[in-house]
């Protein structure tokens, strides 16, 4: 009993969240919590707030949905040499 009320709540809470997504479509900010990545390299910042309009990749772009071929427009260095940073 206990077991099927979780899973028809996970399911309303599933349902809720495709509304929500389809509410927000077009938006284009859609990431919540954007985060920040240096390279190691050089010290090229990419902001997932920003993207970087100027290499094609748009605003609110996740570091993990970028290529990953993508390297930095700086120096060339591959993702791997990026690090997550807080500011
Ligand atoms: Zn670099």
């Amino acid at each position: 009993m206990l077991r099927m009320s979780l899973h028809s709540l996970a399911f309303a809470k599933g349902a809720v969240s495709t509304i929500s997504w389809h509410c927000s479509e077009g938006t284009a900010s859609d990431v919540s919590d954007p985060k920040t990545w240096m390279c190691l390299i050089c010290g090229w910042i990419y902001d997932e707030a920003e993207g970087a309009p100027e290499e094609g990749i748009p605003p609110g772009t996740r570091w993990e949905d970028l290529p990953p071929n993508w390297s930095c427009p700086e120096c060339g260095a591959r993702k791997e040499d990026f690090e997550m940073i807080e500011i």
